[in-house]
């Protein structure tokens, strides 16, 4: 069996490493000629809503999942004419739409930061109004990694927060004081077959991840798996979900979901017996899922912007770097240093090593 994937970047690239084992080829279809899923992964070069490039991919690949979320949702639909496309594309109309995906995480009952549709200036006041400040303005769409967003402390800088995201449909979020970010990574397979990875607990920096740490048994994980469970069965998804939550006291708001694997679970690679990456080809092919049990004490360090040598990872016990093959930029995700360690403080320890190599923030 040929996967196809939409998008050819480190997570198709790990989606591949993880597949070739269990007998699957892949393809990916990328704008870009160095896409960096081509050493594990056939190329089709063309953008996301090219007909010809989408009949190319549909004409090698028995199966078609994505990577990244902006898929274009007609070409999903597209595909979905000639292939079976997981997730849904119907999922990409919720997925992409910071107000559908709120408006569907309260439907459902699960709960949410306080929120509002925001079209102007003057919405944008009465938004405000009526959830109060701080807040967050964040676009609707398009959004990624803390782009698109604006934090509104005071009246006076509504207007500038508003010019800042180019004056676009977008949602005011009340602004949390939360005592950790969590994600739960799940995932659910044709036959409705669903497991859940122990819940990562996520250190941001400029709004992007730094730093995850699987967190076996911890006591919200039964909150983070009902939420979770609701939203892959109203979806009726297929492939591996992340669903992002701010945690307060007791309390469990939903952010955001990815409908894809996630930065957040690539502590899973060394970290569960079955990983995130694996899980989602074997849900993809129609097959039974593996084993979501955490092994050992797990976490992830990204390397952003800058890269270490591999030596310099490697002579770090309990380390393994993944480099992705992409050339340093700044703000650019470049690799992740996954770590298992035997017990909480030995890991504790190696997250402070890996934190000072170049790339890591120290988070
Ligand atoms: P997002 O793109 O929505 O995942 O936001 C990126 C990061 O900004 C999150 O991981 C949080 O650290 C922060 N953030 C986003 N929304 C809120 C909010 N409503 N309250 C507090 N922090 C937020």
């Amino acid at each position: 069996m040929k996967i196809g994937v939409l998008g050819g970047g480190q997570l198709a690239r790990m989606i591949a490493l993880a597949g070739v084992p269990l007998g699957y080829s892949f393809v990916v279809l990328d704008p870009s000629s160095d896409a960096c899923a081509t050493e594990a992964a056939d190329l089709i070069q063309g953008a996301y809503d090219d007909t010809a490039a989408l009949d190319k991919l549909a004409a090698v690949a028995d199966v078609i999942t994505y990577e990244f979320e902006n898929v274009p949702q007609a070409s999903a639909r597209y595909l979905a004419t000639k292939r079976p496309v997981y997730p849904a594309a119907d999922v990409l109309h919720v997925a992409q739409d910071r107000l559908n995906e709120k408006t569907l995480f309260t439907q459902l009952g699960i709960q949410t930061p306080p929120y509002a549709a925001v079209n102007s200036l003057i919405e944008l006041q009465d938004a405000v109004n009526s959830i109060g400040l701080p807040a967050v303005l964040k676009t609707r769409t398009q959004g990624y990694d803390g782009k698109g967003q604006a934090v509104i402390k005071t009246q006076a800088e509504m207007a500038n927060a508003w010019a800042s995201i180019g004056e676009v449909p977008a949602i005011l979020e009340g602004f949390i004081a939360f005592d950790r970010e969590i994600s739960m990574i799940a995932v659910r397979n044709t036959a409705g077959e669903i497991r859940y990875y122990p819940v990562s607990e996520n250190q941001h920096a400029d709004g992007i991840l730094r730093v995850a740490r699987a967190k076996p048994g911890d006591a919200i994980t039964p909150i983070a798996q009902r939420y979770t469970h609701k939203l892959l069965e109203h979806l009726d998804y297929v492939g591996v979900i992340a669903v992002e939550y701010f945690q307060r006291g007791e309390q469990l708001l939903a952010n955001e979901f990815a409908p894809r694997v996630h930065n957040s679970g690539h502590w899973t690679i060394e970290g569960a017996e079955c990983s995130q990456f694996e899980n989602h080809v074997r849900a993809v092919a129609n097959q039974p899922l593996g084993n979501t049990a955490a092994l050992g004490h797990a976490a992830m360090v990204n390397l952003i912007g800058d890269l270490p040598s591999q030596a310099e990872v490697m002579t770090i016990a309990d380390t393994h770097p993944h480099f992705y093959g992409k050339a340093p930029r700044p703000g650019r995700k470049v690799a992740h240093v996954g770590i298992r360690s035997q017990s909480a403080q030995a890991l504790e320890a190696t997250i402070a090593q890996v934190n000072k190599l170049k790339g890591a923030t120290g988070a």
